[in-house]
């Protein structure tokens, strides 16, 4: 049966959602499309030719690259070539966040949309988004997407770690949690499952209301979805009768382990979707097998510093942000390598990019059997005024410690206090110690964990 839902969603809601705020979806969808039948030659000049307008943008009305250019001597008609491209200095997370404001254009197309990144490396980081950027970000999602048999407006089930109403109380929580996200849900044809804190009940609720719902795809972290997969597995559940065409997975580290058991457990492909707030959807799996980078809407280099190492550190410019633009942003993941010539069999112009490593959130065992995923943490932690960096580290089944780097002028007593409760309230009775240090290492692949257990 036609699903009437879904085309009014394709046709009307979707694209006028995102017109109403001045982007235009539907122009975005048709360029995507465009391009990838072009050569690759082709896009490289259409990056470079784009790449040229955001930087003539930055120079006249950003003022950190107004100061930038004129520091280091250059102005935007001196970016001839890629080899003047690649002088331009790289931008790191650190310099975001001190200069934040001074990203933001003088001069805005669209209204803008403010994220806090979840600090999935324990830090977060404000970052403002344009209309135009995001009607690139669902035009590559769903260029990508088409090829599975996925349309905009099909029905979906999200398995999110993200409740955007944590830190809000009383009224505004319960109208929010129980009146607008369902109706916005119910209007997109989507519903989310949270992944926090979840318990053998959960995951039999989980694989029913999949049965009873009967989406046409399945988006979410991919270690959530691993532990639904598994617990289907493990009852014998015949999850090919639930008919979806395919998973998306994206916010963490998609292990081959995880890949393999989704895909036999769902019976349908797995796609991974690779970016963030500050990047936007960078990468998307394709059928041909390979991570393909969107080169129409983000420039991305993999740089090492020097050629015997492993890895490099993964580097995006966005095109399409100019109220925010990011001009050679370190992401702070790493990969092996960006093939720029990569024989596909789809015959997509794009480069592959092989196997990202370091986004992996850990998940912490309770007492009682349950797990709470690492996305509970950066959801809980992001929003205490005064902390900076962080990592919970799990010194006993029932004892937490929280390592964490504080801004003194901004944290105060009732932050402690309010970590405390909420962790109290969803683990059980748990000892939680707040311990301010001056910094936190890394793991030796140049990841900072969130998360971290001395019991595994
Ligand atoms: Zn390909």
């Amino acid at each position: 049966m036609k699903d009437y839902h879904a085309a009014i969603i394709n046709k009307w809601i979707f694209p006028y959602s995102i017109k109403l705020r001045k982007g235009d979806f539907k122009s975005k969808m048709d360029e995507a499309m465009q391009n990838q039948t072009l050569t690759r030659e082709e896009i490289r000049d259409l990056q470079f030719e784009k790449l040229g307008e955001l930087i003539q943008h930055a120079y006249r009305f950003v003022p950190y690259y107004r100061d930038t250019f004129k520091q280091i001597g250059l102005s935007p008609q001196d970016i001839r070539t890629w080899e003047d491209f690649e002088k331009l200095p790289i931008l790191t997370k650190a310099q975001v966040r001190e200069y934040n404001q001074q990203f933001l254009s003088e001069k805005q197309r669209t209204p803008l949309r403010n994220y806090k990144t979840s600090g999935s490396t324990g830090t977060p980081l404000k970052v403002f988004t344009s209309e135009i950027s995001i009607a690139s970000e669902y035009a590559a999602r769903f260029r990508a997407l088409n090829y599975y048999g996925v349309n905009i407006g099909d029905r979906v089930v999200q398995l999110s770690g993200v409740d955007r109403y944590t830190h809000t109380t009383g009224f505004k929580k319960a109208i929010g949690n129980r009146l607008y996200q369902p109706f916005k849900n119910f209007i997109f044809n989507r519903s989310v499952l949270p992944v926090n804190n979840i318990s053998e009940e959960d995951l039999e609720h989980q694989w029913q209301f999949l049965q009873a719902y009967k989406p046409t795809y399945i988006s979410g972290l991919s270690s959530a979805l691993h532990y639904l997969a598994r617990y289907i597995d493990d009852r014998g559940y015949d999850s090919g009768s639930l008919g979806i065409k395919l998973i998306t997975v994206g916010g963490e580290k998609l292990f081959d382990f995880q890949k393999e058991i989704l895909e036999r457990v769902f019976k349908c492909p797995v796609a991974d979707i690779y970016g963030s707030y500050e990047i936007g959807i960078a990468a998307c799996s394709y059928p041909c097998g390979a991570l393909h980078t969107n080169d129409d809407f983000v420039i991305m280099e993999v740089i090492k510093s020097s050629p015997e190492d492993e890895y490099g550190q993964i580097i995006a410019t966005r095109l399409d942000n100019w109220e925010f633009p990011l001009i050679r942003f370190n992401i702070e993941d790493l990969a092996p390598q960006l093939e720029t010539h990569h024989d596909c069999s789809l015959g997509l112009p794009f480069c592959k990019l092989d196997q990202i490593i370091g986004r992996h959130f850990d998940q912490i065992k309770l007492a009682n059997g349950r797990v709470v995923h690492g996305t509970y943490f950066t959801g809980l932690l992001t929003k205490i005024p005064g902390i900076r960096h962080y990592q919970v580290n799990q010194r006993e089944l029932d004892r937490f410690e929280i390592l964490a780097v504080i801004d003194e002028d901004k944290y105060s007593i009732e932050g402690a206090s309010i970590i405390k409760d909420r962790m109290n309230a969803l683990f059980g009775p748990v000892e939680v110690t707040i311990t301010p240090v001056p910094s936190i290492s890394s793991e030796a692949s140049g990841k900072f964990r969130v998360v971290r257990s001395d019991l595994v």
